[in-house]
C-alpha cells in the first residue's frame, strides 16, 4: 500500500495495489502545474486509488486530462484522464516516506546533470514523448 498527501495535510490518499507504470513528465503542462522542470509521476490503477482525508480541487488542464490539488496549499497530487479514466498519475513528490519506485528516465535527461541539461538546451527534448502532452 502507497500513501501520500499535500503539503498542508488536508488532502490524504492511499493506492492499494502496485504501481503498474512511472516515468518523468516535461511537457509544458507538468511544468507549469508543478513550477517544476521535470515532474516524476507514478500510476496506479484508477480502482485501487482513493482519497482518505478531504476532497481534491480540479482542474482541466487540456481537453483530454486534469489535475487534482488541494485547494489550500495548492500541491498537486496527480492527473488523470477526464473520461473514464482507468489510472491515476500521482505525483511521486506526495508520496509518504522514502519512495521504492524508479521512474523510467528518458535518454536525454540521464545523468547527474540532467536538471542543468534540460535547463540549458530544452531544445534538445524535441522529439521525446511525453506522455501527456507535447513538449
Ligand atoms: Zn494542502
Ligand atoms: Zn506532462
Amino acid at each position: 500500500m502507497y500513501e501520500g498527501g499535500c503539503l498542508c495535510g488536508a488532502l490524504r490518499f492511499r493506492a492499494d495495489d502496485r504501481p503498474i507504470d512511472s516515468g518523468y513528465c516535461h511537457c509544458s503542462l507538468c511544468r507549469r502545474s508543478t513550477g517544476a522542470p521535470v515532474l516524476a509521476w507514478v500510476s496506479f490503477p484508477a480502482t485501487a486509488f482513493s482519497y482518505t482525508k478531504g476532497r481534491a480541487a480540479i482542474f482541466e488542464s487540456s481537453s483530454w486530462g486534469h489535475r487534482e490539488f488541494c485547494n489550500l496549499c495548492g500541491a498537486q497530487i496527480g492527473y488523470r484522464k477526464t473520461d473514464a479514466a482507468t489510472t491515476v498519475d500521482l505525483n511521486v513528490g506526495c508520496m509518504d516516506g522514502p519512495v521504492r519506485i524508479s521512474p523510467a528516465v528518458p535518454r536525454l535527461l540521464e545523468g547527474s546533470n540532467r536538471v542543468v541539461r534540460y535547463l540549458r538546451r530544452p531544445a534538445a527534448l524535441r522529439g521525446i514523448r511525453a506522455r501527456c502532452a507535447l513538449v
